[in-house]
Parts: C-alpha cells; structure tokens; sequence
C-alpha cells in the first residue's frame, strides 16, 4: 500500500557510520526505537509545553505532546499511503532539543548564545541525536537514518545549514524534505494548536464563550451543541476537540493528496525537487487555522499568567548561563573537561553551557537556580 512517493526504508541514503541492516524491523523502526530508549526522550516528561510540569498532573508536558504529534502525523501518512515509521520517528523526536520551560526557554537561551552562533531548538534536537547522547559503544548520538534527521531538522538559517552538510543542503538549494518529514512538521502544529485549546480552558485562563470568536471553534461547538444540548463542559471540550483534529487531519489528507497528483511526482527524489510543499491545507482552513492560532498567542500565551511564569523561565535560563559562563567549576566535571579540551574557545564554552542547560527538566532547572540564589542551603 506504500506510495511510489512514500520515503522507503531500504532507498535510504544511510546512516553517518554505516552499520548491518536490522532483522525483523526497517532501518526507520530502527530510527524510532532508538529515539524511545534515549535519555532525552525521557527528559521530555518534565519539559513544560505551556504550563510548567507541576502546575497540574493533566496538562500536556512535553512528552505528551509529541506523543500526540505522532499519532496525528501516523494518521496522515498512513491516509496517504506515506512511511508511518519514519512520520513517527521524525515526530517523537522533533522536540528532543527543546530547552526547559517552553518557547521561553528557548528565547531566553537564544538571547544568551547571541555572539556565540544562537540557539534554535530544531537544530538542537539535531545536535542530540548526532552528538549529544552518549549510549552507544561504536559512536555519539543515535546514528539515525539521513531521512530521520532531514526530518528533524525543519527550519535552519542559511549560515547554520551551510556547516551542516547533507542534511542543510536543502535549506541552501530550497528544495523539499520527505513528505514524511512535511506531514511530521505540520502534525506539530495541529497538536499544539487543539490542546492549547484543551489545556486553555482547564487552567481557567480562557473560557469556552471566549473560544467562540474563533470561527472554526464557533462552527465546530455549535456542531456539538445541536447534537448534545446538555453535556457538561468536560465531555464537550473533549468531543471540540476530536472534531478539530478530525477536520484538520482530514483537510491535510484530501489538500496533499490533490496536489500530490497535480504535481506529477512519482518518486521521493522528485518530491524533494519541487520549490514548495506539496503536504498543505486548503487556504479555506488555513485561514481558520490562523486565526485560531493568532487568538491562542494573544489570549493563551499572552495571558498574564502564562507571560509571568515566561519571565521567571527567562531569568532563570540567563542567570545560569551567566554564572557558568563567568566560572566554569560551577559546572559538572564532564561539562568542565569538554570546555577543557577546547581552551581560551569561548564559542565552543558557550555551546557546551548551552547543550547542558537546554538538557535541563524544568524541575532540574529550578534546583539548580534556587542552589545559586539561596546561600543558605550550602548543597
Ligand atoms: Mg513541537
């Protein structure tokens, strides 16, 4: 049922250390188990999406989240007739790089490492499955498929793509990554965008009626409500919810596969020579989707108290970096012999303080502020 188009595991174009071909599973189930048992997977669980971790046990973590970008993006691709098990692969670990506390976080590091090159969560989930787990006898990182790290790699600035050979090499000739990799970037937002919504109304922070100026929310609640007048709010959310996800999953499925056959392609080289992508929205819902998505930046992220908690992750990630660029000792011995065998290379001292701040759980993070900022607990 595999398209001509779909990327397929025994045309990959490899691993950077060549290594036998698995038994009883494809080199991209091999990609994804490898992801699963990494430690930075793990680490995911206590990473915030929106809220930070223990701010409620029901809130999407960064775990759950791209465990819902996966069965979202597996939906479309198996529609499709695309790789599941690579969609999968590049979901589970397209935010193996995200810093503590969300996007603030990252800005907050990004700040930081402004003369040492920047920090960009994508290109640092590509960084964790190249160098930086360390698991593995024969090599660093998870010596992933190149279609896997095309995957995860889905925005670079042109200087960054130019020191990163086959897998930049798109970002310099604009041209495609797999469908596969398509479907996986746009699963993201899908994910994001309707538990936002979920997690929106369960923290109190904005209300169902609040929802209803987004046309697409409207629509879909008034659905609900012809069918079922009287359900509670929880169950409504939740049957929202499905329908969103269902009108964008099913949008996506029936927009690609039109242009799918309009453009002609018939193999995975030929998809990565087209000029843009071929996995969209109709511009009908793409228009819906923004401006749910524009309503969730100004009333969800930009809620008070979403924006404190930002300032407080932003304080925390600069203060670190900044009492570890000032005296290295601070640092755990394995982060002060890297630094080490790069001597008077402030760049690459800045990189290594941001790999080991970026691997932080949100919870590890506050620890090690308050250990900074409260003298009294000599530990
Ligand atoms: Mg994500």
């Amino acid at each position: 049922m595999i398209a001509n188009y779909a990327a397929k595991p025994e045309l990959s174009r490899g691993r950077r250390f060549p290594e036998p071909a698995p038994l009883y599973r494809s080199e991209f189930q091999r990609d994804r188990d490898r992801i699963i048992h990494s430690k930075a997977f793990r680490r995911l669980e206590y990473k915030t999406q929106v809220f930070v971790n223990h701010e409620g046990d029901l809130y999407r973590t960064r775990l759950t989240h791209s465990l819902e970008v996966a069965q979202v993006a597996c939906a479309v691709a198996r529609n499709m007739g695309l790789n599941e098990d690579l969609t999968e692969a590049i979901a589970l670990a397209h935010d193996l790089g995200h810093t503590p506390f969300g996007h603030a976080g990252q800005d907050a590091l990004n700040g930081c490492m402004k003369l040492f090159g920047g920090f960009e969560h994508n290109l640092q989930s590509l960084r964790v499955v190249d160098h930086l787990e360390t698991s593995y006898a024969e090599f660093d990182g998870l010596n992933l498929t190149f279609e896997t790290r095309e995957g995860i790699l889905k925005h670079c600035a042109v200087k960054n793509a130019a020191m990163l050979g086959d897998v930049g090499e798109r970002f310099l000739t604009k041209t495609q990554p797999s469908l596969e990799a398509q479907i996986a970037n746009l699963a993201d937002e899908i994910a994001y965008n309707n538990h936002d919504i979920d997690d929106g109304i369960r923290s109190g922070l904005i209300s169902i009626e609040q929802f209803c100026a987004v046309p697409l929310f409207c629509e879909t609640y008034e659905e609900v409500i012809a069918r079922y007048p009287k359900l509670e709010e929880r169950r409504l959310i939740h049957e929202i919810v499905r329908r969103l996800i269902g009108k964008m999953v099913i949008d996506l499925t029936d927009t690609s596969t039109q242009m799918i056959q309009q453009s002609g392609v018939n193999s995975i080289d030929q998809v990565r020579q087209q000029s843009s992508p071929l996995i969209r929205y109709s511009s009908e819902l793409l228009m819906q989707k923004n401006a749910l998505k524009s309503f969730l930046y100004q009333n969800l992220y930009m809620h008070p108290t979403v924006y404190r908690m930002a300032w407080k992750a932003q304080k925390i990630i600069s203060s670190l970096f900044t009492i570890y660029m000032q005296d290295i000792k601070l640092l755990p011995v394995k982060y002060q012999d890297f630094i080490k065998s790069m001597p008077n290379d402030e760049t690459y001292k800045a990189r290594v303080i941001a790999d080991y701040i970026a691997g932080m759980t949100d919870r590890y993070a506050m620890k090690e502020y308050g250990q900074f900022h409260d003298l009294s607990r000599l530990h």
